[in-house]
């Protein structure tokens, strides 16, 4: 039998089938392009692509594409067939060097946020060598970045290995003060925890408001939703653990290392995990294993839902960032050390990162907001829209000892003197199960809290090495020119800890009371919608810091507020027009069908009967009737409330018309609905109910 070490990575165009394909030189060149970034000239380039293709084609793979991750958030990809003719009317399989190296796709469709005039509408694609090649389906997929003409970058991942590139810029100049003399780069590493839903197909494809929307727009709560924590790490059903099985399998030939999986707080809800990778590769796995969800779900005749808030009343679901920093060496930064050297290190990397969170709260925020992730941030589930970070009681004590000359009252009881003395042991804070911080500490990474499931998880790594890149220069400015390094080392890490101890948070933050101390007290921003947040990317500060890493251009930058707050419009109006044509077609229809059925069973028995009263007929008639009546009214607002949000005039203007007016009206006329159906007799309901769809997998 085959184990998973014998089909492991078998689709994957990895080190070690360069190794086995490639000659010694070729292998050396391209090893020294995804090592050190150096060019690659065409006769490696084209030596690669054909063992490429030749492995390719062994595999069964007879297309091509150039894989990317354009800003519509999912990879677009356009496949070419490797056939060329041969004079003899036969075909070769053939692909050269440029084909590798560099694409064009006719990418005049995707969103370029006014980058791109649709007459230079030609994007190109280039390769990403740091990232495997792999095969889905007959296809080999290259990993590429996807760029205009004038070089602005039409993508996600482009501004990402630019923020890498950057981290790794400033954090190098740090550990060569700290005398890591042979450190080659510094990396950030990510583990993106991945939650689900699945329901049946056969109940989704009645629901026009998931088919359309990703998320329902309608429906009564159930009987039982997820109070009784009987979900959460409980046993997996058979179809459920064989949908799982078969996942792991397709992500495992990828050579994604899916880890862990379990069932969440909510009914029909999971996770899956993966080992950490190197943060652009852990980015392109996330995307792949979001695509191979649905593509397996639809196997067993299920639907992965990845939306943010699928079902009101029950947990949405998020995707938990799992950061940290490393060298080339495998020494992980956010690790405590064993001598007073290592440890003075840690300390300047967890500042670093203090005041990151605390100087560019509002680029986390914006990093993570979209229409369906706005259901969740502040809604009691999951971290709030503030930004806070958890450190653990132990670290929190030693840092305010640092701050204020104090014994540290751990096992020493001494001054601390950063640089000479070793930390004192501390013990992995266990509160770090804490799961109601935006941004925890859990011993040696960052668990960044606040993504959406549907999430590409580029962004929010984008800002936070940007940002963390940020604090380190302004660090090794500072120290590069010190006088004494351990002084400067210890004050400088005394003034982090006082400027930015208002971001630590160690309490619950899904307390009202922290929003309130966070806000009045602390000065943290709480934006809680993406119209509230998304405009400050173009603030001074922040386009200055992302312009100086060279993250982004600021004409990349104003493009991007501009398709994410597009993204935003286009996404509620499509909810309200679906809700409209649902009230509309479906539930009103519904409620009044259901409404005569009774009228008509009343009359009937009267007939009968002439001395029963039907009182009770005649009441559910009279509720029935008003709830139409009201839905029909809110049916109607929504639509003006539409009306108003397409007579906008700039797209801000569009979202806040959103914000203030037609969310609302969304929710009035849900309510409404809602309401109907608690009183409406199961087989006239339209379309599948919640408890269905919750508890619809057996
Ligand atoms: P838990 O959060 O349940 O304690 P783990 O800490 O083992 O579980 O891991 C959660 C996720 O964090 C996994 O995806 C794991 O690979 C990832 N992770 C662990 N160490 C690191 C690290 N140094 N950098 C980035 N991610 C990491
Ligand atoms: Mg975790």
């Amino acid at each position: 039998m085959q184990t998973v070490a014998d089909y492991f990575g078998s689709m994957v165009f990895d080190d070690r089938v360069m190794r086995a394909t490639l000659s010694a030189e070729v292998y050396r060149s391209l090893k020294k392009t995804i090592d050190q970034g150096a060019q690659l000239d065409l006769s490696v380039a084209n030596a690669v692509a054909s063992a490429m293709k030749d492995w390719a084609v062994s595999k069964g793979a007879t297309h091509y594409t150039h894989w990317f991750q354009p800003l519509t958030g999912i990879t677009a990809e356009k496949h070419d067939s490797f056939i060329t003719p041969a004079p003899d009317g036969r075909v070769i399989m053939e692909f050269s060097g440029k084909e590798l190296i560099k694409g064009e796709p006719d990418a005049s469709s995707f969103p370029s946020g006014g980058l791109r005039a649709t007459f230079e509408a030609r994007g190109y694609t280039a390769w990403d060598p740091t990232s495997y090649a792999f095969i889905k389906g007959k296809t080999l997929c290259i990993p590429t970045a996807f760029c205009s003409y004038g070089g602005d970058a039409l993508d996600k991942k482009t501004p990402l290995l630019r923020s890498m590139e950057a981290l790794n810029r400033q954090a190098m100049r740090i550990l060569k003060l700290f005398g890591n003399k042979n450190v080659k780069c510094v990396r950030t590493s990510v583990g993106p925890e991945q939650e689900y839903f699945l329901v049946p197909k056969e109940l989704y494809d009645k629901r026009k408001d998931l088919i359309y929307t990703g998320r329902t727009l309608f429906g009564a709560k159930p009987p039982k939703g997820q109070e009784m924590d009987d979900h959460y790490f409980g046993v997996i059903k058979p179809r459920v653990a064989a949908f799982m099985d078969d996942l792991n399998e397709e992500l495992w030939k990828l050579g994604v290392l899916a880890k862990t999986e379990h069932n969440e707080v909510s009914p029909a809800q999971h996770e899956l995990a993966p080992v950490f990778s190197t943060t652009n590769i852990a980015t392109d796995h996330n995307q792949l294993t979001m695509e191979i969800m649905q593509k397996v779900a639809a196997r067993h005749g299920l639907v992965c839902l990845l939306h943010e808030k699928p079902f009101a009343g029950v947990n949405g679901s998020g995707k938990h960032n799992n950061w940290s920093i490393a060298t080339d060496k495998g020494v992980n930064l956010l690790t405590p050390g064993e001598t007073p050297h290592e440890n003075a290190q840690f300390l300047l990397f967890l500042c670093a990162v203090l005041k990151a969170v605390d100087d560019y709260q509002d680029l986390l925020r914006i990093a993570v907001a979209t229409a369906g992730n706005d259901h969740r941030l502040g809604a009691n589930e999951a971290p709030p829209a503030v930004v806070s970070v958890f450190l653990g009681d132990e670290l929190t004590a030693i840092l305010d000892a640092i701050e204020n000359d104090l014994p540290y009252s751990g096992t020493k009881k001494k001054l601390l003197k950063l640089g000479v003395d070793v930390l004192p042991l501390f013990p992995k804070d266990t509160t770090d199960r804490n799961r109601t911080s935006p941004f925890a500490f859990t011993g040696n990474k960052f668990e960044f809290r606040m993504l959406g499931s549907s999430n590409s998880i580029a962004c929010a790594n984008i800002m936070l090495n940007s940002a963390v890149a940020e604090s380190l220069k302004i660090y090794a400015d500072r120290l590069e020119d010190a006088k004494d390094f351990n002084t400067a080392l210890h004050a400088m890490i005394k003034k982090t800890i006082k400027d930015h101890k208002r971001i630590i948070f160690n309490g619950n933050g899904y307390d009202d009371a922290w929003i309130e101390e966070a806000t009045l007290k602390r000065g943290l921003l709480n934006y809680p919608t993406t119209p509230d947040c998304m405009p400050h990317l173009m603030d001074k500060k922040n386009v200055d810091m992302l312009t100086s890493h060279g993250v982004y251009s600021e004409k990349e930058l104003a493009s991007r507020c501009d398709i994410m707050l597009e993204n935003y419009c286009k996404t509620v109006v499509i909810e309200a027009s679906t809700m409209i044509d649902m009230a509309q077609k479906q539930i009103i229809p519904a409620v009044e069908k259901y409404a005569a059925s009774v009228a008509r069973a009343a009359v009937s028995k009267q007939t009968l009967l002439p001395d029963i009263d039907c009182g009770y007929e005649k009441e559910l008639v009279k509720t029935l009737s008003c709830l139409t009546a009201q839905a029909s009214a809110k049916t109607a607002a929504l639509k003006a409330a539409l009306e108003k949000v397409r007579v906008a005039s700039s797209v801000t203007e569009e979202a806040f018309a959103i914000r203030d007016g037609l969310l609302p009206a969304m929710n009035e006329l849900r309510a409404v609905a809602d309401e109907a159906e608690t009183r409406t007799a199961e087989e006239f309901w339209p379309f599948p109910t919640y408890g269905e769809l919750l508890f619809g997998v057996r």
